[in-house]
């Protein structure tokens, strides 16, 4: 059953065997499977509930209804943008379908690092295939890129650089490009038309617009307060507060630390809300002849990844195309008065493509602020400034190898080049400040993170806090480093393997 804010007349009192806190990747995964476990499942979702009949496509609608702050949550500086879903199935119901698994190296490096022994390729192998099966996880044909994607395989190629088309979790997907705005088809097989139906028809009980604010322990019971909120107005109509034996909080990287440090819980490695990672990410765009018109079609679907690990340091950088919707488009372009109108003049002929920085050396952190919100700050290193720039300096000589005429960066003060031989001079007078570059994330990871030593990680190999049993952190905060690939494969992978644990061990919490 799935309650909405609206059908709640005062407050609600309930106890289950499992609590989980948000309805995303991680949440909506653990509660398919333990619901299937015979457990009594409840999740809470502070976003509200929508289908394919309330999207419509348009910025307006999706900003408004699907994304923290209306797709303005930022760092406390406003340098980087932070995109995340808020709503059943979280950034699930948002995300722009590419799915890959962990890279092989990055998995080393948490073995290595981390101790985390349990996660090698061979370990993780099942739980990978079990999400690509059941998220008809599969390649596009050639045919089914848009020019925008097509930027950069013909690019690559050109250059001699290695490029791959990526995997998509869609069924019968009819190429209509909303990805980002929720699928108006219901070919994305999000977390909300997956594993939320399955884990209902198990038993399972989520309660829409509803934000938890506080856990408290009482011995073996745990208790989630909150407050429910009504859809319409988003005003506060009552509260709540849901027993449990077991906890998981899967409210992403950005919010589960914060609920952790409200709640004052699993902090005694003092790690909780450090190790901000974000994929930081950045833009050039092409101008072209030919008409690219990049909200269209599907917005990802191939990637270049050449220059991720390409020196062994375990950083670097890697491409992909970007659905340009308009007021994104307005927001990213760069200049101001007529140079930007001309610019937003030549929209449908612009060709975008992403950097994507597997960070080395940035340092992030989420705290909770004076009311209880999530402050976020992020420093961005040397090491990963030069990926940053070097990324930047390769997306536009893959441009400019695909045809475009012109291309741009997102710089504040506009810095554009007419031939790839500018490209190098141009971006080393170039300005690198924060606030210099429009920077983006919709990849926060790492605020909880896994290992095995309890003095330098939050949660162990199963999610379960170092320090109170039967509290589990289940979601994008747990990856012990950047990623290096989008990261919601990895997140189910995670999910299916910790919940299947924790079903198996459950007398035993
Ligand atoms: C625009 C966009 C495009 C993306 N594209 C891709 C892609 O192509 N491929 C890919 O692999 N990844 C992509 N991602 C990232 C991917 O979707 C996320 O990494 C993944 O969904 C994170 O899972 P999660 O469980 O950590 O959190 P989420 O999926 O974000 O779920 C967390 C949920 O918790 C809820 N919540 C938060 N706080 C509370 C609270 N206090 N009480 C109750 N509920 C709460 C939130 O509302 C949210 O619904 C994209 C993300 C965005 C935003
Ligand atoms: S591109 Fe496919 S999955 Fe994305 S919104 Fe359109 S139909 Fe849905």
């Amino acid at each position: 059953m799935i309650v909405q804010g609206r059908d709640i007349t005062g407050p609600v009192r309930e106890s289950a065997d499992v609590c989980i806190v948000g309805s995303g990747c991680g949440g909506g995964a653990s509660a398919k499977i333990l619901a299937e476990a015979g457990k009594k499942v409840i999740v809470l979702e502070e976003g509200g509930h929508y289908t394919s009949k309330d999207f419509d496509s348009t910025e307006q609608t999706a900003y408004k209804n699907l994304y923290q702050q209306r797709a303005g949550q930022a760092t406390d500086d406003l340098s980087v943008t932070v995109l995340q879903g808020r709503c059943v199935g979280g950034s699930s119901t948002v995300n722009w379908t590419t799915s890959l698994r962990t890279p092989e190296f990055v998995l080393e490096a948490w073995k290595r690092d981390h101790g985390l022994v349990e996660y090698s390729s061979k370990e993780l192998e099942p739980y990978f295939e079990k999400v690509e099966r059941y998220l008809n996880i599969h390649k596009e044909p050639f045919e089914n890129h848009n020019p925008n994607n097509r930027i950069i395989l013909d690019g690559a190629k050109k250059l001699g650089y290695r490029s791959t088309v990526v995997g998509r979790n869609t069924d019968n997907c009819v190429k209509a490009g909303a990805c980002g705005l929720g699928c108006p088809f219901d070919a994305k097989k999000t977390v909300a038309i997956t594993y939320i139906p399955d884990a209902v028809r198990a038993g399972a009980t989520v309660f829409a617009n509803f934000r938890a604010n506080n856990i408290e322990v009482r011995g073996r019971t745990k208790q989630v307060s909150g407050v429910v909120f009504d859809q319409q107005t988003q005003k506060p109509k009552t509260d709540f507060l849901i027993e449990a034996p077991v906890i998981i909080v899967s409210a992403s990287a950005i919010n589960s630390p914060v609920l952790l440090l409200k709640s004052n819980l699993a902090n005694s490695s003092g790690q909780v809300g450090r190790n901000l990672t974000f994929h930081l990410t950045s833009a050039v765009l092409g101008l072209f002849d030919s008409i690219v018109y990049g909200a269209g079609g599907i917005p990802q679907s191939a990637m270049c990844d050449e220059f991720l690990n390409k020196n062994g340091d375990g950083g670097g950088f890697w491409l992909e195309a970007v659905p340009i919707y308009p007021t994104l488009a307005g927001l990213a372009l760069p200049g101001f008065g007529a140079f930007h109108r001309e610019m937003m003049h030549a929209y449908p002929h612009i060709g975008a493509t992403i950097v994507l920085v597997k960070e080395i050396d940035s340092s992030g952190r989420v705290t909770a602020n004076d009311e209880g919100r999530a402050s976020i700050s992020y420093s961005l290193r040397s090491r990963d400034l030069e990926y940053l720039q070097k990324g930047i300096e390769v997306a536009a000589s893959v441009q400019f190898a695909a045809g475009a005429k012109k291309v741009m960066t997102l710089h504040t003060r506009p810095t554009e080049f007419q031939s790839p031989a500018e490209v190098r001079k141009k971006l080393a007078s170039a300005d690198w400040g924060m606030n210099e570059i429009a920077l983006y994330s919709a990849h926060p990871l790492g605020t909880c993170r896994m290992g095995a030593d309890p003095k330098k990680s939050v949660v162990d190999a199963h999610c379960q806090s170092h320090d109170v049993k039967g509290l589990f952190v289940i979601d994008g905060s747990v990856t012990p480093t950047s990623l290096g690939v989008n990261p919601q494969v990895t997140i189910l992978a995670i999910a299916e393997k910790s919940a299947q644990w924790l079903a198996e061990h459950f007398s035993q919490l």
